[in-house]
């Protein structure tokens, strides 16, 4: 059964409920007893936000790698070229 945190914004509690995802959210607030409750985005939330950042960094690396691939290529020749005009000069 998914988790659920709960703040109530009456009396400002913050608590964890669990409950089936086919109820309906909690609105009374066992503290105060106000129907004052709103769901707070964890859980189910938390995971949908997790996935879009390991997509987004996925994208990035990937992009990244293909940059740093195009930097290799370019500072290669220039690094080969540039070492034995080193040792020839001392
Ligand atoms: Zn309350």
């Amino acid at each position: 059964m998914p988790t659920y945190e709960y703040r109530c914004s009456s009396c400002g509690a913050e608590m964890e409920i669990f409950h089936s995802m086919t109820e309906d959210a909690r609105t009374k607030c066992p503290e105060c007893g106000e129907e004052a409750l709103t769901r707070l985005i964890s859980a189910g939330g938390a995971v949908l936000f997790k996935g879009s950042g390991f997509y987004e960094t996925d994208y990035r690396s990937d992009s990244y790698k293909a940059g740093e691939k195009a930097a290799k290529k370019d500072s290669k020749p220039s690094d080969s070229s540039s070492k034995p005009s080193e040792p020839s000069s001392d």
